[in-house]
């Protein structure tokens, strides 16, 4: 079968092996080609620019022909129908209305030798802190657990604070963006996953990462020191209120707080330096992806004096039918 891979020195193959591995981006059903000085890596999906800049090292994006992995278990092996789900740390999470709750997560443990856990998620993301209820379908009963993503880690406990791996990719293209020696407020921190990422890129970078539940920045510090990162000012507290003591501070302000960030554009606007960046994430149906978003983040400007440009927005996921998590970037200047 073709496929896309990456092609690297051997000597140099492992870190970036690794990497794909954390990342679910090496395709365990096709055979690692060994080549000459090579290895040619196979990927289950085209690599973004944000995913590419994110791997360690040199080496080059290319096909080629592999064969089949014998003997490798895959899921299709086991379930006729192949249910929903994403796996944080070593926790896999299912939905609750999971047909034969046990045969699924037996089916994913014996398949993901590295998931310990499987929960099914008996609430939506739901109240002001965005976390969900578990129960436990199969293997040890806890809700927390360590994640890797693009080389950092974060300890969570998922009924504590909300985290999910759906929005790394969209977490590294955000990174892309932020320039050494800028400074960056990230208002609904969560457990750290944007700003302990950016910090990393630099410590010449200043993060500021704020959030309102108190279990969330309990986590965030201790990620902080996980990921021996020194820029990071961990702050409990209301976004609306915090951001009042960093007026324009801010070279980026990221409102990761779907449904709500609307509430906390006058504070997002007044943290903004000349020309920064607000990353504004919502919630949106397909008749109206951006436009009335938009429309509030401009008003917001003017209500300051301030003027607007449109920088971009996009669609991030779809989150529902006929619902989409955007992005709309607009420099506020
Ligand atoms: N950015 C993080 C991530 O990607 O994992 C967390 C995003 S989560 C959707 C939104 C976060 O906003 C939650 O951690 C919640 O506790 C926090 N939050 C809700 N209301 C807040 C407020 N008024 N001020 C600060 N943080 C708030």
């Amino acid at each position: 079968m073709r496929k896309s891979c990456i092609k690297v020195l051997k000597r140099e193959g492992e870190p970036i092996r690794k990497a794909l591995l954390e990342m679910d981006l090496l395709d365990n059903s096709a055979r690692i080609i060994s080549e000459d000085d090579h290895l040619y890596l196979p990927l289950t999906e085209e690599l973004q620019e944000s995913q590419l800049m994110n791997l360690p090292g040199e080496f080059e994006l290319t096909e080629n022909e592999f064969k089949e992995q014998k003997g490798q278990l895959k899921l299709e092996d086991l379930l006729d129908d192949i249910p929903h789900f994403e796996v944080v740390g070593d926790i896999a999470l299912v939905e609750d209305d999971v047909p034969e709750p046990l045969k699924v997560a037996d089916a994913i443990m014996k398949v993901k030798k590295n998931v310990k856990t499987v929960l099914a998620a008996m609430s939506p993301v739901e109240g002001e802190f965005r976390t969900r209820r578990f129960r436990t379908i199969a293997g040890e009963t806890r809700t927390s657990t360590t994640h890797k993503e693009y080389g950092c880690r974060y300890y969570i406990d998922l009924e504590r604070a909300y985290f999910t791996p759906r929005l790394a990719t969209e977490r590294s293209r955000i990174l892309t963006q932020i320039q050494d020696g800028q400074t960056v407020v990230d208002m609904f921190a969560g457990v750290g996953p944007y700003s302990i990422m950016i910090a990393k890129k630099s410590p010449n970078i200043r993060v500021i990462a704020i959030d309102k539940n108190p279990n969330a920045v309990e986590f965030l510090r201790h990620n902080v020191k996980l990921n021996s990162a020194t820029n990071v000012e961990a702050i409990e507290g209301d976004a609306n209120i915090e951001a009042q003591k960093f007026a324009s501070v801010a070279d980026h302000v990221i409102m990761n707080l779907p449904h709500n960030a609307n509430e906390f554009l006058d504070a997002a606007v007044k943290l903004c330096a000349p020309n920064a960046i607000i990353h504004y994430y919502d919630i949106t149906h397909e008749d109206d992806l951006f436009e009335s978003s938009l429309k509030l983040i401009e008003e917001a400007a003017e209500r300051a004096g301030r003027t607007t440009e449109l920088i971009e927005a996009r669609i991030v996921r779809s989150y529902a039918p006929h619902q989409f998590n955007v992005c709309i970037e607009v420099k506020v200047i």
